[in-house]
């Protein structure tokens, strides 16, 4: 019998390759939870909310009719036409069916760097990002070059993008409303950067999972802007904004030729997304009910962003302001403790799971990334036990004490 070892794998590829930061932390929360602890998360993004109730009914009526086999690869027809009338309302985006893929985003965004991306091609992203853009893109051999956004709002500013492109660059990676940090990229910079795209020759990736959680300000999608539907990829579902994480159903946008390319990869690894699963998901598109819970949905998610964001004002050693999307907030912390230190930190201490922001950009030692899409009740206790946890905490000395001092 031949054994999987380390000298099995595709050494170029596969042996940088690690789990994914979120999803097994989520694995040892739900570990932790089976063995009795209460631990209050804060940690995986993943909306508390159930599923639309028209979603689940029509995919128990889909079941119960009998619909269990292969479904068209692609997607339904009738879901690729839904997403094409609401991607036209809601982001102007102007699509045939055969530019729509239905597949998980997360399966979306694989694909296109997998596609778009050679040995040594360089890909633009800023810093801080989602924890899985660095490891696919070195996966396809590419080189994760990361852009700091601005720690005041994390704007993506347009000249650091422009900076940072060399020859190699190829892909440029945005998230708006984005993971992890709420910012949402202003249609003014949208614009620059799509210029900058076309200038350059860039091939854009956009993800706009959390596009419906947006609080202060519109969702646009780069795609719509002149000159950018040849050479932007949209990547998005209803895993966030319609609260159906464990359904993994979304879709992926873009010129027709390269969805096709991207497709086959998609019949190879997938084949297709379960028709039930497409039946819910078709049946939020079209039932008024699913777009109003919706709506109720993200009305309550202000509310706990509100409490989250002042009970950590309150906090020493936290700073934050309110992001204008998604359900994440991004604090710079000044304590001594920093990184995966803090964050085991407040496990051990006020059994409170955050996400580390070192796992999201390599300058986020100092920063935390809490998740409120959990319950206003949740967010309470969890502030109080995170207070009492850092309670007399050293704090790092401030630049001029810095100075004193050396
Ligand atoms: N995207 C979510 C997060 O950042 C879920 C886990 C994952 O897909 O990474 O927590």
């Amino acid at each position: 019998m031949r054994l999987l070892t380390h000298r099995s794998l595709n050494p170029s590829r596969f042996a940088a390759l690690t789990p994914s930061s979120t999803i097994a932390a989520n694995d040892r929360l739900q570990a932790l939870r089976a063995a009795g602890k209460d631990v209050l998360s804060f940690n995986v993004g993943e909306p508390d909310f159930p599923s639309p109730p028209p979603a689940v009914e029509a995919a128990r009526k889909s079941l119960a009719q009998g619909y269990t086999k292969y479904a068209p690869s692609m997607g339904l027809p009738a879901l690729r036409s839904a997403l094409c009338e609401h991607l036209r309302d809601n982001n102007g985006l102007e699509l045939n069916p055969d530019q729509v893929l239905v597949t998980p985003a997360k399966f979306g965004v694989f694909a296109t760097i997998l596609a778009l991306i050679g040995e040594g091609d360089e890909v633009l992203l800023s810093d801080p990002s989602w924890v899985s853009y660095v490891p696919i893109i070195q996966l396809a051999g590419g080189t994760p070059v990361f852009v700091k956004t601005r720690t005041s709002g994390f704007v993506l500013d347009p000249a650091d993008v422009e900076a940072a492109i060399s020859p190699r660059t190829r892909l440029l990676i945005l998230n708006s409303p984005h993971n992890p940090t709420g910012a949402m990229v202003s249609l003014r910079h949208l614009e620059q950067l799509a210029d900058i795209a076309q200038r350059k020759d860039l091939w854009v990736l956009s993800d706009e999972i959390y596009e419906r959680i947006a609080y202060d300000s519109v969702h646009h999608s780069i795609a719509a802007l002149g000159g950018m539907a040849e050479r932007t990829l949209t990547v998005s579902g209803f895993s966030k904004s319609y609260a159906m994480t464990g359904w993994r159903i979304g879709w992926l946008t873009g010129p027709a030729k390269m969805v096709a390319r991207l497709g086959a990869l998609h019949q190879h690894a997938l084949t297709c997304l379960p028709a039930f699963v497409q039946a819910g998901a078709l049946a939020v598109l079209q039932d008024p009910a699913a777009a109003q819970y919706q709506k109720d949905m993200v009305a309550t998610l202000r509310q706990r962003r509100d409490l989250l964001v002042s009970g950590l004002q309150r906090i020493e050693g936290f700073a934050c302001k309110a992001p204008a999307g998604a359900f994440y907030v991004f604090p710079e912390t000044s304590f001594v403790l920093r990184g995966t230190a803090l964050a085991d930190h407040l496990l051990e201490a006020a059994n409170v799971a955050v996400a580390p922001g070192i796992s999201f950009g390599p300058t986020r030692e100092d920063h935390i990334r809490l998740s409120y899409a959990c319950s206003s009740g949740v967010i309470a206790d969890g502030l109080d036990r995170i207070a009492e946890a850092m309670v007399g905490a050293d704090l790092q000395p401030r630049p001029a004490e810095a100075t004193a001092t050396s």
